[in-house]
């Protein structure tokens, strides 16, 4: 069975994971990053990959890798991510120039999006979008049977479109009111601080102000919690907002829901999807179903290894990544 090594580049971990070309994730080699200038990041990247195509054998057929940014398919680079702070960063050539295998880099949440959707919850679609509602919220599109990619690898943001521009909370890129701003396990956190001030006997917010979490307030809700409730009401609101837009853009046969919050299940799908019906006005309601995702942290890993396996993140194929 074919193998490649699909490699999940996180602001602070990265995983490498020996995968099969049926998704199968054999083995993962992880590490902590302390320090996230481009040098040490690679140092690190190319330790645990390496462990990892020692594990893998001689099938090893290529290297994926999922990273934050913006990212040139054709030559690897990360042409910028706010999370580690670099521009044009040679993450392709230089993994190159280390391994003598081919190397892919793509979005990691668009790596994602190829996992759920090969061997997830997205098999047997072919339009389907995958949203991670974690720090941020990252997504990918598929439409057509094909990953949406855009003109400059730029489709797919869906957290950076602005659904609360004059009220909202102010987002990571600068704009205000951004869907990962609303809708984000950080978006959460936002929420609960803002209807602090009505909830005065409210116990949620004993703890430090960083020590508050998406978890502690999603199952506070769970728990019938009034100040929490307060909050995850206004926050699924908003997430009913977003996805409803989605459906209006591309009418997905699926949106499945990954990261930290879709952990609440039908806590949370039943909440928001009569929202997302009512805010569904041109599109046949009911036409997109809401799910959890089902492959969790391994969907980035699984897609980045898919991504080896078919020569870039497009069916088609088209990026050229050379080895050596
Ligand atoms: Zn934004």
């Amino acid at each position: 069975m074919r193998t490649a090594i699909g490699v999940d580049l996180g602001g602070s971990h990265v995983t490498a994971a020996v995968v099969t070309d049926d998704g199968t994730i054999h083995r993962q080699f992880e590490q902590d990053l302390e320090d996230l200038k481009f040098e040490k990041v690679v140092d690190v990247l190319s330790e645990r990959v390496g462990a990892a195509i020692k594990d893998g054998g001689s099938e090893v057929v290529g290297i994926g890798i999922g990273s934050p940014g913006n990212i040139d398919a054709k030559s690897g680079a990360v042409l910028y991510s706010p999370n580690f702070g670099w521009e044009n960063a040679p993450l392709g050539e230089t993994l190159r120039k280390r391994f003598n295998l081919p190397v892919y880099v793509g979005n990691d949440a668009r790596c994602a999006t190829l996992g759920e959707y090969t061997f997830g919850i997205g098999r047997n679609t072919k339009d389907f979008v995958l949203l991670t509602l974690g720090t941020g919220i990252g997504g990918g599109i598929v439409a057509g049977g094909e990953l949406v990619l855009g003109n400059r690898w730029g489709a797919g943001e869906v957290g950076h479109h602005q659904i609360r521009p004059k009220d909202g909370f102010i987002c990571a890129c600068g704009k205000i009111g951004c869907f990962e701003a609303q809708a984000s396990g950080t978006g959460l956190i936002r929420h609960a601080m803002a209807v602090a001030p009505s909830f005065p006997r409210s116990t949620l917010l004993d703890v430090a102000r960083d020590k508050l979490s998406s978890k502690k307030i999603r199952k506070a809700a769970q728990d019938g919690d009034r100040h929490a409730l307060g909050a995850w009401n206004n926050y699924c609101a908003d997430l009913a907002i977003g996805l409803a837009n989605i459906i209006a853009f591309v009418n997905p046969e699926t949106i499945a829901l990954g990261g930290g919050v879709s952990s609440a299940g039908d806590f949370m799908l039943d909440a928001v999807r009569p929202q997302v019906d009512a805010l569904t006005t041109m599109v046949p309601k009911g036409t997109t179903k809401l799910l959890v995702a089902a492959l969790g942290n391994n969907a980035g890993q699984a897609g980045a290894a898919q991504m080896a396996f078919r020569g870039g993140l497009s069916a088609r194929a088209t990026e050229v990544a050379p080895a050596g």
